[in-house]
C-alpha cells in the first residue's frame, strides 16, 4: 500500500485523523478543519493548475494510491481494483494535464470508459462511488433499465446528465469532469441470434442514445430534470471529459465465452483444462462475447475497458462484515457504545450471518438486511444493556436464544 502523508504537517493516514485529498493533494483531517488553512489553500491559485476545480492538480497521486483507497472500503476484487485504478488515473491524468499535452504534440489521448462485469452486490457500484469520494468528484448512480420503460428515450437519456449537474451543486464544471454510474447495462443488450429470434429495438434505442453522451457530446439539460418546454433555459454541459462506468452481472454471458473457447480449444487439451480450471469464466471475456450477448459495437468500442469482478464467497463476505473502514460490524458497535453498550460477535455467529447472506443470492448487499432484522430488538432495548456487554451468538443469529448479556460491573452472566 502506498502511504498517504498529508501536505501541510507530513503526518500519516491514520483513524484519528484521516487524509482527505482536495484538489489534488493530500491534507489531513486537522489541517483540513482549520479554517485559516482552509482559506487559503480553497481561495488561492497556487494550488491551482489551471485555477479550476479539485482535480486539477493530479501529479500527487498515483493508480497505486487510487487502489489503496478502494482498499479500505472494497474487500477482494484485486483484478479489477487495480485495472481500474489505472483505468481512472489515466484519465483523470489526461483531463488535468489536458492543456499541457495538447501544446506539446498532436497525440491525442482517447478517453477511457469503463464496463465493470459481475455478479449483483459483488461491489461495482461501491467501486465507482469509493472513487468519486476520493477524488472529490460527483457521482450520478442511474440504471439503465429505467431508461428502457420511457418511451421519451433520448430525454431520460440526458437525465442522467441532470442528476450529476445536481450532485455537483449545480456547478458545470465539477459536472464535465464528473463519473456517471450506469447499473444493468446488460438489461438493454438487444435479444441476439444466440439468446432468441426476436429482437429487442429499444434496447438498442437506448444504447445509441447511451453511445452520444458517452463517446462525448455537447448536451442540452434542463437544470430541474424532466421533459423540456420549448421557453425553458437549457445548460449545456459537455460530457467528453466525464467518466462512464457502467455495470452489469450479464447472466448468460459465460455460455457465450464457453461456446467460443470451446470451439476454439477442440483438442487442445491442455489448454481446455486451464480454461475449465477458471471458474469465472467472465474474466475470458472479449469484444465478441458482448456482441453475441446485444451490446452494439459502437458501444462496446467506447468501454474500453472491462473489468470483472467475483462472486462474493463465505470468506469474502466475512471480510466485508469486518474489514472496511465502515464496516456494517464497525457501524453496529459504534452505535451501541453511544449508549454505553459494548457489542461483540461470536465468529460462529458472523459465520451464519455470510451464509444466511450467501443463501439470499444477492451478493453482499444481503448482509445489511440481515443485520438489520438482527439487531432491531437489540436496539430497541438499548437502555436496559446500558454499562453491559451485548454477544451475539449464533443462537440468537438462528433465532433460538437471546443475545448473551454480561454486565460490566461484576461480569455476571445474565442471560
Ligand atoms: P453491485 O455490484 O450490484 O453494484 P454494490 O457495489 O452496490 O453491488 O454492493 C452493495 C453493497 O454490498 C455495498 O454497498 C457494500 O456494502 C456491499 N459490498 C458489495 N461488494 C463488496 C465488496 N467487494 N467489499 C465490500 N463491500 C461490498
Amino acid at each position: 500500500m502506498s502511504k498517504k502523508e498529508c501536505f501541510i504537517c507530513h503526518c500519516q493516514d491514520s483513524k484519528s485523523n484521516p487524509i482527505y485529498i482536495k484538489k489534488g493533494y493530500f491534507i489531513c483531517q486537522n489541517c483540513y478543519s482549520n479554517k485559516e488553512i482552509e482559506n487559503i489553500f480553497m481561495n488561492n491559485d497556487i494550488f491551482d493548475v489551471q485555477n479550476e476545480d479539485s482535480i486539477t492538480n493530479f501529479n500527487n497521486i498515483s493508480p497505486k494510491d487510487l487502489k489503496a483507497a478502494l482498499d479500505d472500503y472494497v474487500i477482494g476484487q484485486d483484478n479489477a481494483k487495480k485495472l481500474l485504478s489505472v483505468a481512472v488515473y489515466n484519465h483523470y491524468k489526461r483531463i488535468s494535464q489536458k492543456d499541457i499535452l495538447d501544446d506539446n504534440d498532436d497525440v491525442e489521448i482517447a478517453k477511457s470508459n469503463i464496463l465493470l462485469l459481475g455478479p449483483t452486490g459483488s461491489g461495482k457500484t461501491l467501486m465507482a462511488q469509493t472513487f468519486a469520494r476520493f477524488l472529490d468528484v460527483p457521482i450520478a448512480i442511474s440504471d439503465a433499465t429505467s431508461l428502457t420503460q420511457a418511451g421519451y428515450v433520448g430525454e431520460d437519456v440526458e437525465n442522467i446528465i441532470t442528476r450529476l449537474y445536481q450532485a455537483a451543486d449545480c456547478d458545470i464544471n465539477r459536472t464535465q469532469k464528473g463519473i456517471i454510474f450506469i447499473d444493468e447495462i446488460d438489461k438493454i443488450a438487444r435479444v441476439s441470434e444466440n439468446r432468441s429470434i426476436t429482437r429487442d429495438v429499444s434496447g438498442e434505442g437506448v444504447q445509441q442514445a447511451l453511445l452520444k453522451i458517452i463517446e462525448g457530446s455537447i448536451v442540452n439539460i434542463s437544470p430541474q430534470g424532466g421533459r423540456k418546454h420549448p421557453h425553458q433555459e437549457f445548460i449545456q454541459i459537455d460530457t467528453q471529459d466525464i467518466l462512464f462506468i457502467c455495470g452489469g452481472a450479464f447472466d448468460g454471458l459465460s455460455d457465450i465465452i464457453k461456446r467460443r473457447l470451446g470451439r476454439n480449444t477442440l483438442g487442445f487439451n491442455s489448454k481446455k483444462k486451464e480454461i475449465d480450471d477458471k471458474k469465472n469464466y467472465l474474466h475470458l471475456v472479449d469484444s465478441s462475447d458482448l456482441m453475441n450477448y446485444g451490446i452494439i459495437p459502437e458501444l462496446i468500442g467506447r468501454l474500453h475497458i472491462i473489468a470483472t469482478l467475483d462472486e462474493i464467497n463465505q470468506d469474502a463476505m466475512l471480510n466485508i462484515l469486518l474489514k472496511p473502514k465502515n464496516s456494517l460490524i464497525k457501524q453496529y458497535q459504534k452505535i451501541f457504545r453511544l449508549d454505553n453498550v459494548e457489542l461483540e460477535f461470536e465468529e460462529k455467529a458472523l459465520k451464519l450471518i455470510a451464509q444466511k447472506a450467501i443463501d439470499r443470492k444477492t451478493g453482499a448487499r444481503a448482509l445489511r438486511a440481515i443485520m438489520e432484522g438482527l439487531m432491531v430488538d437489540l436496539m430497541f432495548d438499548i437502555k436496559d444493556y446500558v454499562n453491559s456487554k451485548l454477544v451475539v451468538t449464533s443462537d440468537f443469529v438462528e433465532g433460538k436464544s437471546a443475545p448473551m448479556l454480561i454486565k460490566k460491573k461484576n461480569k455476571k452472566k445474565i442471560i
